[in-house]
């Protein structure tokens, strides 16, 4: 049996028939960069995660980099984040000239820990970024309570997490002042190319994020600030709007797929519930554990990834590849230890949480089309390894 990490090719063919007109009529009109599509993406988006506006852009990553610029970050700024995320959660801090302020993980959801966010801060904090990583939402009460009380902006990366609820139902991406988004493939809602959206509740910023998009153009070819060019394509939309409607049965497969998992892995003796923390049985596995899952929304995880830890976390990679079963580590290097950001001086013990994570964590396939055979199979297979 072969079980990839991912198969799009699958969300391809269940949705061929739809997707294939919506691109046709995009190429018949020739009317490429935003346009109609993109508006309605924009109202359809907003909409779902009851913003008031909703501005698409070029990529998640450009998402984020619109926000900063659009709270007027300067070189000398600091804005916190989790250490333990995808690389452009910090890249964009630095690329502003900005300092990223790292803070480790809460061991159980693998977001930020907020009760380490009060002792960074200071004058010179501008932002506050949490991460919603894999598809949960980081601890958005605390966080609130932080951003009040030091009135420093909140700008949600919500890149992994589009659809997800906390746990008093509302949705990644209402709680900050920006909320950011990316429509990479690999996402739950994923373009066939780059893409990302900004929601916000403030039309100022909404307004000046549709301008920045365009170079901050307005008039035509008048400048009052310098944007970019972070314009999402109309084909790229088209994409999306066909797909949205899908995006609920999807969140709902990755979330029994999660379950299955769980159940399996508990059945099999490998762990005895959810996000326990101490697993000092080298021959167990840690599992994800959706800690809003007893709270009345529907989607408390949308399982963007789903991650266990183990020991022998590289072998057991290699073990599964040789066995046809695709996985990936999410991630390998926390940003305190990447050599890019050496300069910062960062001190290594000051982020053990991150630095586990980073030695045990492994993603398995959870994508929305495997069968229950393919994740009885890799159940198996890690049974196997660690039986050995
Ligand atoms: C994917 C991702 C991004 C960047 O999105 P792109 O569309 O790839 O630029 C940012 N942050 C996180 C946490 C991500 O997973």
């Amino acid at each position: 049996m072969k079980v990839p990490l991912l198969d799009l090719k699958l969300q391809y063919q269940s949705i061929k028939n739809e997707v294939e007109p919506a691109m046709l009529k995009v190429a018949e009109s020739q009317m490429l960069i935003l346009g109609e599509e993109v508006d309605k993406l924009e109202k359809t988006i907003a909409s779902y995660l009851k913003t008031d506006f909703a501005v698409a852009v070029s990529s998640g990553t450009d998402s984020l980099l619109m926000a900063l610029m659009a709270i007027d970050l300067k070189p000398g700024d600091e804005v916190i984040i989790p250490t333990y995320s995808f690389f452009a959660t910090a890249g964009v801090v630095a690329r502003l000239g900005a300092i990223p302020i790292f803070v480790d993980s809460e061991p159980v959801t693998m977001n930020i820990d907020t009760n380490q966010i009060k002792e960074k801060v200071n004058s010179k904090t501008k932002a506050i970024i949490p991460v919603h990583l894999y598809g949960q939402c980081a601890e958005m009460d605390e966080l609130l309570k932080i951003s009040n009380e030091y009135k420093i902006p909140i700008i949600e990366d919500c890149a992994q997490a589009i659809g997800a609820q906390y746990k008093d139902g509302r949705f990644a991406g209402s709680f900050g002042l920006m909320g950011c988004f990316s429509f990479y493939p690999t996402k739950n809602l994923g373009a066939f190319g780059e893409g990302g959206i900004i929601t916000t509740n403030n039309k100022e910023l909404a307004d000046k994020l549709k301008q920045m998009r365009n170079h901050g153009m307005n008039p035509k070819y008048y400048h009052k600030f310098i944007g970019g060019n972070f314009r999402l394509d109309a084909l790229q939309a088209a994409v999306l709007n066909v797909k949205f409607p899908h995006l609920e049965i999807w969140h709902q497969r990755r979330r029994e797929n999660a379950q299955l998992y769980s159940e399996l892995f508990i059945k099999a003796g490998l762990s005895e519930s959810e996000g326990k923390i101490n697993f000092d049985d080298k021959n167990k596995v840690l599992l994800p554990k959706a800690v809003y899952q007893n709270s009345d929304c529907k989607n408390y995880h949308i399982y963007n990834q789903y991650i266990i830890r183990v020991h022998e976390r590289d072998k057991l990679r290699e073990f599964l590849g040789k066995n046809d079963i695709g996985t990936e580590i999410y991630y390998p290097v926390p940003f305190h230890r990447q050599e890019c950001f050496a300069y910062l001086n960062n001190n290594d013990h000051d982020f053990p949480i991150a630095n586990e994570l980073s030695e045990t964590s492994i993603a398995l396939p959870i994508f929305p089309e495997l069968t229950k055979e393919q994740i009885q199979y890799v159940v198996e297979k890690i049974k196997e390894f660690l039986s050995r």
